[in-house]
């Protein structure tokens, strides 16, 4: 078989070697030289307040030395980082970053932009527009301004931010028409809906429109005002819709008031990332209405999400949103988005209805694998070209499914290749944002066409956005990334199915690892993998303590985890680590993995207790593979096949010593 060879990746980042040095430092030295004329020719003929002589004095040399001093400890410090540019590293969600991003970042940074609004950065304001733009074309959302839905992105220090403003801005939908209702009854009420007064609308019914329908309701109601002779009664009754508003009243008035409205809930998967928890707590929904909903080997189970939502409807509890995960954080397994979306629009038809947030932090770029260059969705039979398994039916749907969520995280600093702190949030209908704008919505006095101009309308960025201030330098990273790779399966999408071919490739040396080490202990892989994560455990032939194989997966990850005290050079390979809990698994999942490991089932427990022998979570060693040389063989070496044997080394070594050895010990 002739070596695998990704010779057109070359060019793509600075190299685990750092390979591209050249072009890097050529790149940098000129833009940096670009910058200093910059600065110099705005304004030639003011003089230098810096003036030549000002190097020769003591403070000067002083302060250049103190600084020199600590970037010298600093640069000695940040060898301790770790070297998630190598092949070898094979932990966390980070790998090398693509020059593109990596260099535009660094050539905007001196230029300082604040992309808070276009005052501050005039250009990079337009570039982050456009970066959302791209990202919403990539997942499958329309983008023609004179059409409705026309979507909008934006990026957010991380996913984490951008899953919480999901639900800051669905809230603010989802509860806008009651406030129309009860600020119109105190003003003669006003509105209308689907031609109906809207004091003859319940509460409950207001509160399950579909989401498109609140949002046009929010225009027809702002129309309607501006349409009224009296521009100050509009703008009274403007108000008092503010007024009225959860997010001027907060939950606990809001629900006194509308006692057939309880404090909704967010039905999540177990699997879902820790922000959501964050979100819940943020937001003042508190964390006792996220419900988890089932999933079936880490896959949210579409049944169980049935169930929640019939109860919901059954108690009348408001569901705010449903979170779909798009690639888990700890399995990369992909939630069945199609089926959230087919529920969605089942129960909306009984009157319930709720918005739908895609979690595709970790898996939204894989999107690019599925797009043609002329926008279309590929068919199965082509996207599969050059994987073993990927996409199973499943993930094809629910990556063909995207468009019909109301929005989606996706993080640029993840499968983007990019610098942190890059994520995004990308909704289907711009409109959302009018909702949560942060001035007076009877600002409607604006000329007409400037609201109606996206590109224009969100160059004051920070007035619609949960953010302040925020670096302009990401949105040109991202920007220029996506103009460099198009998100597309010719370009980005080559790169991102590298990474799901390195699993898939993983994923049967890994059953041929478990062949070899047979003899001495069991090694499984708990979940087909979907994407490109891929956890395993392993447990001494004759051990049925799962305590005990914890200790025993302990020590083996004490060889592949990040240690402080130890340079970084020592390390084979970086791993990481993830626990499994019984809540998360359940029963069925759990005997089985437990059935598998020769573990058990008693031993494990919900908590531990005092048992030696018995254990709360399985620990499992967990591998993103995003590295793009982790199977090329230019040179000989293949580093999956050396992480394979390294890691049955690693397993013998660590095997607890057999009676016979410790016998011989006693007795030495
Ligand atoms: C990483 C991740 C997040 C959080 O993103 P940050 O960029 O770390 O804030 C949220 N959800 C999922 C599924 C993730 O993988």
């Amino acid at each position: 078989m002739t070596p695998v060879s990704r010779r057109y990746l070359a060019p793509l980042f600075l190299g685990p070697y750092a390979e591209n040095d050249d072009a890097l430092e050529k790149i940098l030295v000129e833009f940096l030289r670009d910058h200093v004329y910059w600065r110099r020719n705005f304004h030639p003929e003011d003089l230098p307040p810096i003036s030549t002589f000002a190097s020769s004095s003591p403070e000067y040399q002083a302060f250049m030395a103190r600084m020199r001093r600590e970037l010298h400890l600093l640069s000695a410090a940040l060898k301790h980082s770790v070297p998630f540019s190598s092949p070898r590293y094979i932990g966390h969600m980070a790998s090398d970053l693509l020059l593109p991003g990596l260099i535009a970042q660094m050539m905007a940074l001196p230029y300082n932009p604040n992309n808070v609004v276009d005052e501050a950065a005039p250009v990079t304001v337009e570039l982050e527009i456009e970066a959302g733009l791209q990202l919403a074309r990539m997942l499958g959302y329309a983008t023609d301004e004179r059409r409705t839905p026309c979507a909008f992105g934006h990026l957010t220090s991380g996913g984490s931010v951008a899953n919480y403003e999901s639900l800051w801005l669905l809230r603010a939908v989802k509860y806008f028409p009651l406030a129309a209702k009860a600020a119109g009854a105190r003003c003669g009420d006003p509105f209308e809906l689907r031609g109906r007064p809207l004091a003859q609308w319940d509460d409950w019914s207001l509160l399950n429109l579909p989401l498109a329908e609140a949002l046009d309701f929010r225009d027809t109601c702002m129309a309607r005002l501006r349409a009224m002779d009296d521009v100050n009664a509009a703008e009274r009754i403007a108000e008092a819709i503010e007024a009225e508003r959860i997010e001027a009243l907060g939950m606990v008035t809001f629900c006194a008031r509308h006692p057939d409205c309880p404090p909704p809930v967010v039905l999540a998967p177990v699997t879902a990332h820790y922000s959501w928890e964050k979100a819940m707590k943020l937001l003042g929904l508190g964390t006792a209405q996220l419900v988890r909903v089932p999933a079936r080997a880490m896959r949210m189970d579409p049944a169980a999400l049935d169930e929640e939502l019939s109860q919901a409807n059954w108690e009348r509890r408001p569901v705010l949103c449903v979170v779909g995960v798009l690639g888990t954080t700890e399995f990369g397994t992909v939630d069945p988005i199609h089926r959230i979306v087919a529920a969605r629009d089942r129960w909306q038809a009984q009157g319930l209805s709720f918005g739908i947030h895609v979690d595709a932090a970790w898996g939204g770029y894989l999107a690019s694998i599925f797009r043609d260059e002329d926008g279309s969705f590929l068919p199965r039979e082509k996207v599969r070209q050059g994987f073993r398994r990927f996409p199973s039916p499943d993930v094809y749907d629910a990556f063909a499914a995207l468009g019909g969520a109301d929005s989606v995280t996706i993080d640029p600093h993840k499968l983007g290749y990019m610098p942190y702190g890059a994520g995004a949030l990308v909704c289907r209908d711009h409109r959302a944002f009018d909702f949560v704008a942060q001035d007076a919505p009877y600002a409607f006095s604006r000329p007409a066409g400037e609201t109606a101009n996206l590109r224009v309308k969100f160059r004051t960025l920070g007035r619609y956005i949960l953010e302040g201030s925020k670096p302009g330098a990401s949105a040109a990273a991202v920007y220029v990334t996506h103009r460099t790779l198009p998100l597309d399966h010719r370009h980005f999408g080559r790169l991102q199915g590298e990474s799901v071919a390195s699993a898939e490739d993983f994923y049967e040396r890994l059953r041929a690892l478990a062949a070899g080490v047979a003899d001495v202990a069991k090694l499984v892989v708990p979940f087909e993998p979907d994407s490109n994560l891929i956890c395993l455990a392993v447990n001494p032939n004759g051990n049925v303590s799962l305590a005990r194989m914890n200790e025993f997966m302990e020590r083996i990850y004490g060889h592949l985890r990040v240690d402080r005290a130890q340079p970084v050079q020592t390390r084979q390979f970086f791993g990481s680590s993830t626990r499994l809990y019984r809540g998360t698994l359940g029963e069925a999942e759990s005997r089985r993995i437990l059935g598998e490991l020769g573990i058990d089932p008693a031993t494990f427990r919900d908590a531990p207790g005092d048992d030696p022998n018995a254990a709360d979570s399985i620990l499992i060693l967990r591998h993103t593979l995003m590295n793009p040389w982790l199977d090329d063989e230019t040179n000989g070496v293949n580093y999956l096949a050396l992480y394979c044997d390294y890691l049955a080394e690693l397993i013998r070594a660590e095997l607890p010593p057999s009676r016979v050895q410790l016998l011989r010990q006693r007795s030495a």
